[in-house]
């Protein structure tokens, strides 16, 4: 079980010339990455089929946005069934970008996340808390609501199928990291979440990431930390240097 993951977010970014350039850049590079990690990114929607088609062997490719329902009369919505079939390995749920800005409430996420399990679709289950959530010092109680809403019908074998991402808001496009032991505490205590809720080996077994500014500066002091398997990386996975220094961060 290979916890390390580095996941790029390119949210709406780049054109598909774009997208073609860094995937060509990624295919060059990937081999001489650690192979301790996986790697991943999620581009935007409509570039999905062509990076799954052209996209090296290595690199997972996930999808930053499912639908909550089944097929239908659903305009504008894609299901985890057409992603399933299309090749994608992954899709993003619970990001604060679609909680805040797309009323993405922690039903919605829950919704999803059986969705995408059914489909046979892996989860990056997106928590974090707010500034004034973490000036208050609720951090834990947030994420415990969050997760514990998105998790409530999952079960502990399909678990192997879900990556968490701890995202705090204050940190998300801020240029303002959490601090490598703010992010430990956190993932330490997301993982003994997990141990109650599901049992100790489901907790060891789950890749939990940090996200919000991790860059090339700062990926290797944070992905030090034990309880750290990763990152979900916004703007800094756009250029596939940056992005290739975050995943070489991994000793
Ligand atoms: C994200 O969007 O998930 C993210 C972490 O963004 P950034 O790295 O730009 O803060």
């Amino acid at each position: 079980m290979m916890r390390n993951i580095v996941s790029g977010n390119w949210k709406s970014n780049k054109s598909i010339t774009e997208a073609r350039n860094w995937l060509a850049e990624m295919g060059e590079a990937m081999d001489k990455l650690p192979q301790n990690v996986r790697v991943m990114v999620a581009p935007p929607a409509p570039y999905l089929a062509v990076l799954v088609k052209e996209k090296h062997s290595r690199l997972l490719i996930a999808s930053q946005q499912v639908s909550a329902s089944g097929e239908g009369a659903f305009t504008g919505e894609f299901t985890a069934d057409m992603l399933v079939s299309c090749g994608v390995d992954y899709a993003l749920i619970g990001h604060s970008e679609r909680r805040s800005n797309f009323g993405e409430t922690d039903e919605i996420v829950s919704n999803k996340v059986q969705r995408c399990l059914e489909a046979g679709l892996g989860v990056v289950l997106c928590c974090g808390e707010n500034l004034n959530e973490r000036d208050a010092g609720i951090q834990e109680d947030v994420i415990k609501k969050q997760l514990e809403s998105a998790l409530n019908d999952v079960k502990e074998g399909s678990m192997k199928s879900v990556v968490i991402a701890y995202e705090p808001i204050w940190a998300i496009g801020t240029g303002r990291t959490a601090s490598a032991d703010q992010a430990a505490e956190m993932h330490t205590y997301i993982r003994s979440w997990l141990s109650l809720r599901f049992d100790e080996q489901t907790a060891k077994n789950t890749s939990i990431l940090y996200g919000g500014s991790c860059k090339p500066s700062n990926a290797e002091e944070l992905f030090a930390r034990e309880d750290v398997d990763g990152g979900l990386i916004g703007g800094a996975s756009l250029n596939s240097v940056d992005f290739q220094a975050i995943i070489r961060s991994f000793k």
